[in-house]
């Protein structure tokens, strides 16, 4: 037998115990990251996070910084193709959304493995979210736009960036034709550009989710608030001709009652036509 002196018994110690704090050290951070690992949703985040304020009207977009929205994204383009593009979901928005959002990040814990199937899921008190193809349905259903004063176009193109169909009325026959090449050359196909005087709304289309005028009257027209749906929204600019305009807000809630708010001092062309005249 080798007889070891104290001192190497001691370094050995030293060594062993040394050794033993930097293994705990390793499996104290694994637990700690395993909780984040990249399948799982962050419950923590989703915990601890203050919810938004519904006051703060800064926050706009959404944020994608979440490790979530990298996680999965293999899934998600695959329940896209399969489940939202083979049913004839086409709106690009939509796809565009349907790739993005984390489901896994919304099913329960231990719900990550089927959260791109093809059906509902439970989330607890017997509650269910949605089939993907559903929530795209509905989706790709809202935000019907009408504007009153095409001009241009522009302002149509935008909105038919975001929403699923715009029409759109211009009084002035030669820019409602213009306006209607210019967004066919560019390829607006849910853009529809009518020639005609927007007090009227286009009824064969109505009800709207939402109403943009884009020239100031001093009375809304009165069948546009008819044609916006309960729950609706409009804005358009309110006021004097060339004087005071104030950009309004309406809201029409579920049982049809108008609410109405200034948002902010504008300066817009006249509406003309039948506004302008004395009501009947
Ligand atoms: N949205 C336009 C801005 C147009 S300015 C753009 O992005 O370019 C307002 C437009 O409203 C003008 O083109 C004007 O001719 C039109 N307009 C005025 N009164 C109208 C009415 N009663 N119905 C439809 N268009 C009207």
């Amino acid at each position: 037998m080798i007889a070891e002196h104290p001192a190497t018994g001691k370094k050995r110690t030293l060594a062993l115990l040394f050794l033993c704090m930097v293994l705990g050290l390793f499996v104290a951070i694994h637990a700690v990251t395993s909780e984040v690992e990249p399948n799982a949703p962050n419950e923590q985040a989703a915990i601890s996070v203050e919810p938004n304020d519904p006051n703060d009207k800064r926050a706009v977009r959404p944020l994608h910084k979440h490790s979530a929205f990298a996680e999965r994204a293999r899934e998600r383009l695959r329940m896209v193709k399969s489940q939202i593009q083979a049913r004839d979901i086409k709106d690009p928005n939509v796809l565009r959304a349907m790739r993005t959002v984390p489901r896994h990040a919304f099913v329960p814990p231990g719900g990550q493995r089927d959260a791109y199937g093809d059906y509902p899921l439970p989330i607890g008190h017997e509650q269910t979210i949605s089939q993907p193809y559903i929530v795209a349905f509905m989706t790709e259903a809202l935000s019907v736009v009408l504007e009153i004063g095409t001009g241009s176009g522009y302002q149509a193109a935008v909105c038919a960036e975001i929403c699923k169909q715009v029409y759109t009325i211009e009084i002035v026959e030669e820019l409602a034709k213009t306006a209607k090449a210019c967004l066919k050359e560019l390829g607006y196909p849910n853009v529809f550009v009518k020639a005609g005087d927007g007090f009227f709304g286009w009824p064969e289309h109505a009800p709207f989710d939402a109403i943009i005028g884009t020239a100031a009257a001093g009375r809304i027209p009165e069948p546009l608030i008819e044609q916006l749906k309960p729950g609706g929204r409009m804005i358009l600019p309110h006021g004097r001709p060339y004087g005071f305009q104030y950009l309004v807000l309406i809201t029409k809630d579920k049982e049809g009652k108008l609410q109405t708010r200034n948002v902010m001092p504008v300066r817009f062309v006249p509406m003309t036509g039948e506004v302008q005249k004395p009501k009947k």
